[in-house]
């Protein structure tokens, strides 16, 4: 007997709630993309997904848009804390996920353009500059199995921004999408599917027993034969596992007359992304000015990153144009000492694909698709 405070009728109870052979907590990137290989895999399948947020509430939706694999002084670090092979099956990986995506919705509908991307070095950090110079080649030959060509090139400050290095780092396979179109794409083609989504409805706990997953809600509860868990930076919550979330601020400016800015950019090894979109600059970053505040799964915006952004914009990226910001938000990420996602099964009828860091948009799909995998 379960509890349906909602005052469920038997019809709704038969048609959503009972016999459903895999039910996904969260309507992410991974989420969307496990279901949508489930479905490939088992047609007759009954699919659940179940949602927290009115829409998809954690990064997914609030992410800058980039669809990148790694700047050049991130792969020369990646390459201080793993093995060659390693770095290389990750990026692999960020390649590979990215096609499965951009074959899944195609490039028109999630306005994919490969505009290139940008690493840019602030003038006082010469020792970061100088290192990527000297290893530029070396990473290009290490990469030359996976793209066929050399990734890192030089180019000139065309953009004119201040308090920078006179060249940029220049990655010419780095593209850029248009978050909301894909994760509406996404959502449109699951239902599409039959696959059913319930939204305001968290996952409070879970329970197995010889056959099937209890699972307890804020509003309902009821069994699956199988649980996929696709929470992210929330899996803290639900799983013991190693991840963290971490808050993630951005902003985004009014409309800017001939802005000539376009691509993908990163500053400050990474610490600080900024990208054109419909004529706006999208800035995000400054985590590190305050990693503990920043680790939490609570939204919100803090003066201190806030400020900084605002800074930034006025003295390097739009230092000689009248801008005002527009609007700010938030997204927790699930990140870890490790870059790899965790994709495994953690009991008998339970499965995690969780902690995608700063680059879910590249890998979002096959970790989705590596989580289904689980279950063939
Ligand atoms: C500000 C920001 C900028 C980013 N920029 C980029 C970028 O430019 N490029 C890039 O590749 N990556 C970027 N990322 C990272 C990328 O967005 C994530 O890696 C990716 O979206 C993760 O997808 P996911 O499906 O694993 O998690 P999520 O999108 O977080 O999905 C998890 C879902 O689970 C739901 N949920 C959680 N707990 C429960 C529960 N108990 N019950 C029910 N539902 C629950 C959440 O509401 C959420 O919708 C960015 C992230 C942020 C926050």
């Amino acid at each position: 007997m379960y509890f349906y405070p909602m005052n469920l009728s038997y019809w709704e109870i038969k048609t959503w709630l009972t016999n459903v052979d895999f039910t996904i907590v969260g309507s992410g990137i991974v989420g969307l993309n496990c279901a949508l290989q489930l479905k490939q895999c088992f047609p007759k399948a009954k699919i659940l997904i179940l949602e927290k947020g009115i829409l998809p509430q954690g990064a997914s939706t609030k992410n800058a848009g980039f669809a990148c694999f790694g700047s050049l002084s991130e792969i020369i670090d990646d390459l201080r804390h793993h093995s060659e092979d390693e770095v290389i099956q990750l990026l692999k990986k960020r390649v590979q996920g990215l096609q499965l995506l951009r074959e899944t919705l195609g490039d028109q509908t999630m306005d994919y353009q490969q505009l290139g991307g940008y690493e840019l070095f602030l003038e006082s950090n010469s020792g970061l500059y100088e290192k990527c110079l000297e290893q530029q080649d070396r990473i290009n030959s290490v990469l030359q199995p996976i793209f066929g060509a050399d990734v890192f090139s030089l180019k000139q400050n065309c953009f004119n921004f201040k308090n920078i290095k006179a060249n940029y780092s220049f990655n010419q396979f780095e593209g850029q999408i248009d978050t909301g179109k894909m994760m509406e794409a996404l959502l449109e083609k699951v239902q599409r599917l039959g696959i059913k989504i319930l939204n305001s409805t968290a996952v409070e706990m879970f329970s197995e027993d010889l056959n099937s997953v209890k699972i307890k809600t804020n509003t309902i509860e009821f069994s699956t034969s199988k649980l996929l868990i696709a929470t992210n930076g929330f899996a803290p919550q639900l799983l013991q596992q190693n991840v963290k979330p971490a808050r993630a601020q951005v902003l985004i400016t009014k409309p800017i007359k001939g802005l000539h800015i376009k691509g993908t950019f990163h500053l400050d090894e990474g610490y600080y992304y900024f990208r054109n979109i419909h004529d706006r600059i999208l800035f995000g970053g400054g985590r590190n000015l305050d990693f503990k505040t920043e680790e939490t799964s609570e939204f919100g915006e803090t003066e201190i990153i806030q400020n900084k952004l605002e800074e930034l914009l006025r003295t390097t990226i739009l230092p000689n144009t009248n801008f005002e910001i527009d609007h700010s938000w938030s997204g927790i990420m699930g990140v870890g000492q490790q870059k790899k996602a965790i994709v495994k099964q953690i009991s008998n009828h339970v499965y995690c694909g969780v902690r995608l860091g700063g680059m879910g948009v590249a890998i979002g799909s096959l970790v989705g698709k590596e989580l289904a995998d689980l279950l063939k």
